[in-house]
């Protein structure tokens, strides 16, 4: 199919779940929508090697039902939207899961790809790649690297050889208050950076703790770790001794979190009301953190109808962290799309400017799409040329997903261009 429209010249987006939000598998340029969900089912599990090979469009929650099931293992990919991603959109996006901490980003879990280039030619990377493909290897650039996170505008991927872990045996959970966000973020950093790493660690400012945790007006962090016990007891140990001056909170607030992390009722209902609402993360280095976090606020705050402005820290490393920032606003006439495309192109604008600014990547695992494609060049600086050499030489004629990341497209400028 992708021999045909190249040599046709008819665009091609691949599709997975359709849950991205950046707007990446939406066909701007027409031509075919290529569904990938028929790729599904899991082809190879080994526990001894730790490794498992999966169909792209196979859906998250179904891969770790079988893997969990059927072989005692998981991924430990846990994104909100398991149930409506597939794990070729995840990989496509460079996704990341609500437990990362200790499982990794996609690009962590991601062993080997199988991808289908724009002239057809079947690709495999990594421990794909046949013969002499190890657990880490020294055979030149890491050629996987190249596919994921291209959303779809490199190759179309088919297969993925992925990382597993034995289901986990222990769990442990705990929350603290703490007096501002930037010191939550300090206790983070320490942790992170004497190598304990809980598997979910959020931290929400005021604004989101009252909304998230029944009123609670305080700068909530929620702790989960998972896995061998030994290791979660060290984990947990290490993070309680940071957050010693903290105020311990009831660890229920981690079960509350639970139990509502999958309810989109409330967005839906925001939405039919006229609100603008949208979310923006991002990621920057520790010491870069609480300055995005206090400009984009400022700046959000200062926006003209903004009803609603807040952020939450969702993913640490060792180097630095993912801030997640919500926006809603309301327009004088909520049926005026002019106000709110404007509305919603500030805010945009503004959390990713004083993300530039100060020194961060302006996504960390929604990807780029339409949305941001504008920001890319600048973000990318001369990487952006290389960018665009790797699409010229993989997809010459520019067929797969036109209009995205930022690239040029030969069927037209962006619809979604800098405004
Ligand atoms: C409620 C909600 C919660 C979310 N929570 C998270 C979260 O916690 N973490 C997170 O990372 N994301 C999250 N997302 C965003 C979204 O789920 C991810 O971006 C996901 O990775 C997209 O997967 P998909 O299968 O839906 O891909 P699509 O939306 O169908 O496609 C996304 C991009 O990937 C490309 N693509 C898809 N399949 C392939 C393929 N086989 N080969 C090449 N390119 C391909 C498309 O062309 C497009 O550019 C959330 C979205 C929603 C709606």
């Amino acid at each position: 199919m992708l021999r045909c429209c190249n040599e046709a010249g008819i665009p091609v987006t691949a599709a997975g779940g359709r849950s991205g939000v950046c707007g990446g598998a939406v066909p701007v340029f027409g031509g075919v929508s290529l569904d990938c969900c028929g790729l599904e089912g899991v082809q190879e599990a080994h526990r001894a090697t730790s490794l498992v090979d999966v169909r792209a469009g196979t859906f998250g929650d179904d891969l770790e039902q079988e893997l969990r099931s059927v072989h005692g293992i998981t991924i430990g990919h846990w994104p909100q939207s398991v149930a409506l991603a597939t794990i070729g959109g995840s990989i496509a996006c460079r996704g990341a899961g609500q437990y990362s901490t200790r499982y990794g980003k996609i690009e962590d879990m991601v062993a080997g790809l199988e991808v289908v280039l724009a002239d057809g030619t079947v690709v495999h990377t990594g421990q794909l790649a046949g013969r002499g493909a190890g657990p880490r290897s020294a055979m030149g650039p890491d050629l996987t690297s190249v596919f994921v996170g291209s959303e779809g505008t490199l190759g179309v991927i088919t297969s993925a050889r992925l990382r597993a872990h034995p289901v986990a045996t222990e769990e442990r959970r705990a929350a603290w208050a703490f007096p501002s966000f930037a010191e939550g973020l300090e206790v983070l950093r320490r942790t992170l950076q004497r190598g304990a790493t809980p598997a979910v660690l959020r931290l929400y400012d005021a604004t989101e703790s009252k909304r998230s945790f029944d009123g609670l007006d305080t700068n909530v962090l929620i702790a989960l770790d998972e896995g061998d016990g030994f290791i979660v007891e060290a984990t947990m140990a290490v993070l309680s001794q940071e957050c010693r001056s903290a105020e311990p909170l009831d660890a229920g607030l981690v079960e509350h979190w639970f139990s509502h992390r999958n309810d989109m009722s409330v967005l839906e209902s925001v939405i039919r009301a006229g609100i603008v609402v949208d979310t923006i993360e991002i990621a920057a280095p520790w010491d870069a953190l609480a300055a995005i976090y206090e400009a984009a606020l400022t700046a959000l705050q200062a926006t003209a109808g903004i009803i609603a402005a807040s952020a939450h820290q969702s993913h640490a490393y060792l180097d630095g962290a993912c801030l997640y920032f919500t926006f809603a606003g309301l327009g004088p006439d909520p049926g005026d799309d002019a106000w709110a495309e404007a509305f919603y192109r500030h805010c945009w604008q503004t959390v990713l400017d004083a993300t530039l600014v100060n020194g961060g990547s302006i996504s960390h695992h929604h990807g780029i799409g339409l949305v941001r494609g504008p920001y890319l060049p600048a973000a990318l600086g001369a990487g952006f040329e290389v960018l665009k050499k790797l699409k010229t030489a993989l997809d010459p004629r520019g067929i797969l997903n036109p209009g995205k990341l930022g690239l040029p497209s030969p069927f037209g400028a962006s619809p979604w261009p800098a405004g």
